[in-house]
């Protein structure tokens, strides 16, 4: 499937809506979600059309790769979330429920966070 690049994240990168962006270089840009699920609940996206995790590990560049990963582990300092702890997420494709199909590391923040999953019932 092509990258759609008029889905949301597209878009902000693009300027045309606004986001509260936290940090922004030449290969990431974060903003808060606008449906918090976390007292910090942040997005990272890279700066390229990448659908999802998938999409960008089999064709970004290295360089957009490590430049985007190591922008997430700035963002998690620069919010003050390395201290206590935080999660990172990214869903890829229909069974982790991914909305927004341009890759995001939502990182998650300022609370215990509980389990990783919702156990399975059998
Ligand atoms: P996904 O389920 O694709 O991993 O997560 C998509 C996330 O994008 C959701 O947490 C949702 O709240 C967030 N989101 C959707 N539309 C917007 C928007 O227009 N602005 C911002 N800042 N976040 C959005």
């Amino acid at each position: 499937m092509a990258y759609d690049d008029t889905n949301i994240f597209a878009r902000i990168l693009r300027g045309e809506i606004p986001a509260k962006s936290v940090y922004e270089d030449e290969y990431a840009l974060a903003f808060h979600d606008i449906n918090p699920q976390a007292p910090q609940h942040i997005l990272v996206i890279p700066k390229g059309p990448y659908q999802s995790m998938d999409d960008f590990t089999a064709h970004a560049p290295d360089a957009l790769i490590a430049g985007f990963f190591k922008a997430v582990g700035h963002v998690a300092r620069q919010v003050g979330a390395a201290e206590r702890g935080y999660r990172i997420l990214a869903n890829h494709g229909a069974d982790a429920h991914q909305e927004v199909p341009h890759l995001h590391i939502h990182i998650f923040a300022g609370r215990p966070l509980g389990p990783m999953l919702t156990p399975m019932k059998d």
